[in-house]
């Protein structure tokens, strides 16, 4: 049993059930051309890099100056992990 979100109210239901309980919109009339609400996969893709390659210009720089890269080093493997997520997320929803 899932949780779905309904795509006319956006409210939760169980994926039991064959319309949402609450407007009774049926899930498969669900458009699936529907804009991405907030932030799409290609954002993440960046934010990623983004904190990927900061991470390892802060690890270099504290590496330089004698200081603990413990923090620079957590912030590449969240990077890393970000950006990967987004790349699964990017490919699960690739063929719209
Ligand atoms: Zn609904």
């Amino acid at each position: 049993m899932a949780v779905v979100n309904c795509h006319a109210c956006r409210k939760r239901y169980s994926s039991v059930q064959k319309r949402c309980p609450h407007c009774d919109a049926d899930p498969a009339t669900a458009p699936r051309h529907r804009k991405p609400v907030g932030a799409g996969p290609n954002t993440h893709l960046l934010l990623g890099m983004v904190a990927a390659i900061g991470g390892t210009g802060w690890y270099y720089s504290a590496v330089a100056t004698g200081r603990d890269p413990t923090q620079a080093k957590l912030m590449i493997g969240l990077g890393l992990v970000w950006y990967i997520g987004a790349r699964i997320w990017s490919a699960m929803r690739g063929r719209e």
